[in-house]
């Protein structure tokens, strides 16, 4: 079954449980990080979080419809995240990023109720336990996500830009380009590496029960230049965009906060 799902009114985050039942669970993300209600676990500390990129394996972007996407090499080899929260390790398979259409909203996680411009993900896969991404979203230790958060401020960011500089070349859904420079997605993440950390969900449907999520507490800076060029990408297939413009403007890619329910949220680093 293909259902259309999106981001509006009616195919949006609130009827997404008629069509993808995980979503109804009691382990969704995102959620609204109470900074307050953090555990502070040492043994994160003792066991640093580890991630080795190589600068070489970003292959192609795609405007998928619910955003960009950077695809990395097949099976992610070299690349590696582990320590932390995880008990294994995890190879790349792609990071995207949910914004907003003002720089007011665009996060999924919130921090004490307030949401950031933008949020990248990076998606690893368990390569220890199993041997697809496609097999690793079946278990509850299937995926690790590291979480940045962008805020919109004067400062164009460097290695972002080398994304934005092909966001034209995918401003229709279906598009794709292959990535002229070489993207150290190392150079996406914070300097500060203190992190929040629970179980949760994928974001986007199926919402599968299987992500170690890793939400950096510090963001990176971002223009609002480059959040527009973001903003100027289109839901739709060059087929469906008869018009001019392209349609509607691909903004407000990110679902609500759900309840952490009985979950324990983890901090590694006070701020
Ligand atoms: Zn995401």
């Amino acid at each position: 079954m293909t259902v259309d799902w999106g981001y509006e009114e009616s195919n949006g985050p609130s009827v997404w449980p008629q069509f993808f039942p995980q979503a109804a669970g009691s382990l969704q993300s995102p959620v609204n990080i109470e900074t307050t209600k953090a555990t502070n676990d040492t043994t994160l500390k003792s066991k640093p979080l580890y991630w080795n990129y190589s600068p070489d394996i970003c292959k192609q972007i795609d405007n998928n419809g619910y955003g960009w996407k950077v695809q990395v090499y097949d099976d992610g080899d070299g690349s590696e995240l582990s320590g932390g929260p995880l008990g294994h390790k995890y190879k790349l398979e792609q990071f995207h990023c949910h914004w907003g259409c003002t720089s007011t909203k665009g996060s999924e996680h919130t921090v004490d109720g307030v949401a950031y411009a933008g949020e990248l993900h990076l998606v690893h896969w368990n390569c220890d336990k199993y041997n697809s991404f496609y097999e690793a979203i079946d278990h509850p230790d299937g995926l690790a996500v590291v979480g940045v958060f962008l805020k919109a401020g004067d400062k164009c960011h460097q290695e972002l830009e080398k994304i934005v500089s092909h966001i034209s070349q995918v401003a229709l859904r279906n598009q794709s380009a292959p990535i002229a420079n070489t993207i150290d997605p190392a150079a996406l993440l914070p300097e500060d590496v203190t992190y929040w950390t629970y179980h949760g969900s994928l974001t986007t449907p199926p919402c599968s029960e299987c992500v170690t999520w890793i939400m950096f507490k510090n963001p990176i800076e971002v223009s609002e230049r480059q959040l527009n060029a973001f903003r100027s990408m289109r839901m739709k297939t060059p087929e469906e965009c008869s018009e001019p413009h392209g349609g509607p403007q691909l903004v407000n890619n990110y679902r609500p906060p759900l309840p952490l329910g009985n979950r324990v949220l983890r901090e590694c680093g006070a701020m």
